[in-house]
């Protein structure tokens, strides 16, 4: 039987450090916040109802206009809410239907919202990659060229670390370099393994 792992994390936590690396070793991998970006511009009834909430200026050229999108829910929070709830239960769809096309022993699913939006409830198990707060805002300044001050204030937005610990089955603290970080990956893929043979 095919067996969802949830792999999640803070802003800058190595999360797609670790799902790609996952990815490698020939593991099927869905990026939900990747889908979430492209189904608003490929799938027809999302931008039919997104364009009902929002107006046709959601749509630039055809194309999702997420900047005008992103200041228009900005200081909306009703507005922003209704936008999710069009969003996600699409991401849902999508991801349902790309899980009835694997089969492979174990899935995983990279989603920075995991445990936000309960949906660690259908996964086997949870991996939370995890790093320090400054190790974190500092990586994310480096990768996006972004200000202390404009990373903090995304990362302040998040569930704390302390509290996505309490749900995580594993977790991986990636504190120290890329290596270290893979390593750590091998040792939890290995559990998870173990784990399959135990139950078989
Ligand atoms: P986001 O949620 O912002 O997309 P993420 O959790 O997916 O972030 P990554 O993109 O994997 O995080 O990592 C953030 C940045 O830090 C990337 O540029 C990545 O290459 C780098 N990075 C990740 N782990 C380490 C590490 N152990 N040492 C140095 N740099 C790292």
């Amino acid at each position: 039987m095919t067996k969802l792992i949830g792999i999640t994390g803070g802003i800058g936590s190595g999360k797609s450090t670790v799902a790609q690396y996952i990815q490698g070793k020939g593991f099927p991998i869905y990026n939900s916040d990747y889908w979430a970006k492209e189904l608003v511009n490929i799938d027809q009834n999302l931008k039919l109802k997104i364009t009902q909430l929002l107006g046709e200026n959601a749509y630039h050229n055809q194309k999702y206009n997420r900047k005008w999108v992103a200041d228009k829910v900005f200081k909306n929070h009703d507005l922003l809410q209704q936008l999710n709830q069009i969003i996600h239960p699409a991401v849902a769809k999508h991801f349902h239907n790309w899980v009835s096309q694997q089969n492979s022993s174990f899935i995983f699913k990279e989603t920075a919202l995991l445990f936000e939006l309960g949906l660690h409830k259908n996964c086997y198990k949870t991996i939370l990659v995890t790093a320090d707060e400054e190790i974190r805002i500092h990586r994310v300044m480096q990768r996006d060229h972004k200000t202390h001050e404009e990373v903090t204030e995304i990362l302040l937005k998040q569930m704390p670390e302390n509290k996505k610990r309490e749900f995580a089955d594993f977790v991986i603290f990636n504190n120290d370099t890329i290596a270290d970080c893979l390593q750590k990956t091998d040792e939890v893929l290995e559990k998870l393994i173990q784990l399959d043979n135990n139950i078989l």
